[in-house]
C-alpha cells in the first residue's frame, strides 16, 4: 500500500526524483535532504508502514541486511571512521516523516557531531531498575 499525501512513498516510487544510490524490488536508499554529515542515507520501503510497529517482520529483517551490506560499501566508498544506523519511531522518538526509514549515518574523526547522536545518562535507583526489568522480561 502507497499514502498518496506521503513524501517518502512518492520518493521510493519515483514519482518524485531523488539522489539514489541503491534500489530493488523492496526498497529504495536515497541521499537525505538535510545530512548530518557527508554521505547521510535512508532506506526507504516501497510500502507505507508508519513506523516499526507497521511494519512486517520479514521486511524489518530484509532491511537490516540491506543496512548491513550498505554499511560495507558506504565505508569502504566513503572512507569514513564509523557509521550509525539510526531509525526513529514517534514523534518523541523524533521521528519527523512517518515512513519507516532507517538512517545510515557515516562518522568522520572531527565531524561535529559527537555530542548531537547520543544522550544524557540517568541514574536508577535499584528498584527502579528492578521495575523495569519486571516489565520487560520476556
Ligand atoms: P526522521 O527525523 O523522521 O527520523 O528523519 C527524517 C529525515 O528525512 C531527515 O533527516 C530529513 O532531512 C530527511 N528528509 C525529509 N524530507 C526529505 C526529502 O524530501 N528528501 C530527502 N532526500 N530527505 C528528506
Ligand atoms: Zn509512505
Amino acid at each position: 500500500m502507497r499514502d498518496s499525501n506521503c513524501i517518502f512513498c512518492k520518493i521510493s516510487g519515483g514519482e518524485i526524483p531523488s539522489k539514489t544510490i541503491y534500489e530493488d524490488e523492496e526498497f529504495r536508499v536515497i541521499l537525505d535532504i538535510s545530512p548530518a554529515t557527508k554521505g547521510h542515507a535512508l532506506i526507504l520501503p516501497k510500502e507505507h508502514y508508519a513506523n516499526i510497529y507497521e511494519m512486517p517482520e520479514e521486511t524489518a529483517g530484509h532491511a537490516m541486511i540491506l543496512a548491513k551490506k550498505l554499511a560495507k560499501h558506504m565505508t569502504e566508498a566513503l572512507q569514513c571512521d564509523g557509521l550509525n544506523i539510526m531509525q526513529n519511531n514517534g514523534e518523541a522518538a523524533g521521528q519527523t516523516v512517518f515512513h519507516y526509514h532507517m538512517h545510515l549515518i557515516p562518522r568522520y574523526e572531527q565531524d561535529g557531531n559527537a555530542d548531537k547522536l547520543c544522550w544524557n545518562h540517568l541514574e536508577l535507583s535499584q528498584e527502579e531498575l528492578e521495575e523495569i526489568h519486571q516489565k520487560l522480561s520476556l
